[in-house]
């Protein structure tokens, strides 16, 4: 009780920002940069549109020299609490191009916070404590329109359901949804590929598809004690968020529209969500979207939440950069 007071006082949700570096073809380009730091303060700042400079504090703010493993030490104590039976969400918020992918998953020769974390479980747990026994299993899920799609299922577009465990417990489960047991690097490639291809072959543009649809990579830790019986139980979300650009109402209609009316919905149901926990209100409104509904059991209670705010430092994304940092506020 009083270790999980310790744990509130010290606040269970974070807020980082991330700004992606100017590639060359946009510094070739005549792109003005709008973003600089203030490291000290952990703060953005951000010149507007109206040639306002605007001032965002967060809990860590990472410029677009940070490197994958800067951003992953960050993170590293979140993913291992897992182990110790803890749930916890990571997400990449952010427009489409402004580096949410980068960050959970990265580049072949630079992975990203996905592929980092498994690596740090499998080590960590092979250096178990004496009598202990873990068993890691990984699913991936995506989120399109308010639909459930399990990526590791031999029918990956048949629609998931996400139910109440009928013991009383409170505890949430999606039936059918497929785990894969992981035990080294090479199943986790293996895992990552069949996610990827599946992902892909439902769709014309994967590009497109994948910023309008939230990806969701979910470990879980199991433990035993061989000689005491003891049981613990972790579960780290990995979450590449559809991109947050508010697309114009005027120029969407049907599935376009239908399609940022569920991306909006979700999003801001997250915003929600975590403001509703951070304030410690009695009613928290997991029910409004699918992707608060399914990690309700990972975003409650004692568990951990990181925010990884991404944004574009360029003069023609700053409205947008601005709205994703106004976020990253009401969240933090
Ligand atoms: P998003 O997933 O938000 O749409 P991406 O992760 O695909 O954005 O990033 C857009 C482009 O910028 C990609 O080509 C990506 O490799 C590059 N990029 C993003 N962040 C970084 C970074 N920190 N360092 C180097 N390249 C980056
Ligand atoms: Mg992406």
């Amino acid at each position: 009780k009083c270790h999980n007071e310790l744990v509130r006082l010290k606040g269970n949700i974070r807020v980082l920002c991330r700004v992606r570096p100017i590639c060359q073809e946009e510094a070739e380009g005549d792109c003005k940069n709008m973003v600089t730091f203030d490291p000290d303060d952990d703060a953005v700042l951000c010149l507007s549109n109206k040639g306002k400079l605007m001032t965002f504090e967060l809990d860590k703010v990472f410029p677009p020299q940070a490197t994958q493993e800067e951003v992953f030490q960050e993170v590293q104590s979140l993913v291992t609490s897992c182990i110790d039976g803890y749930n916890v969400c990571i997400f990449a918020y952010g427009q489409t191009g402004s580096g949410k992918t980068y960050t959970m998953e990265g580049v072949a020769e630079d992975p990203g916070i996905n592929q980092r974390a498994l690596r740090l479980l499998f080590s960590e747990v092979s250096e178990k404590k004496p009598d202990w026994d873990y068993n890691i299993t990984v699913s991936m899920v995506e989120i399109y329109n308010e639909m459930l799609r399990n990526l590791l299922g031999d029918t990956p577009s048949e629609k998931l359901d996400i139910k109440m465990c009928p013991d009383g417990s409170g505890q949430l489960y999606v039936p059918g949804l497929t785990e894969f047991s992981v035990e080294c690097v090479e199943d986790i490639n293996k895992v990552f590929e069949l996610g990827h291809m599946n992902r892909a072959t439902a769709c014309t543009n994967l590009n497109e598809h994948s910023s309008r649809s939230h990806a969701l990579l979910i470990i879980t830790v199991a433990g035993f004690n061989s000689s005491t019986g003891h049981r613990t139980s972790g579960k780290l979300n990995l979450v590449d968020l559809a991109g947050s650009e508010r697309i114009a109402k005027s120029g969407a209609e049907g599935s376009r529209l239908r399609e940022a009316q569920c991306i909006n919905k979700s999003l801001s149901a997250l915003g929600d969500v975590i403001n509703a926990l951070r304030s410690r209100h009695s009613h928290v409104p997991f029910r409004n979207s699918r992707l608060t509904y399914l990690l309700q059991d990972s975003l409650s209670g004692d568990n951990k939440t990181l925010m990884v705010v991404q944004v574009s430092p360029l003069d023609s994304n700053v409205s947008e950069s601005v709205c994703s940092l106004k976020f990253a506020q009401r969240v933090r």
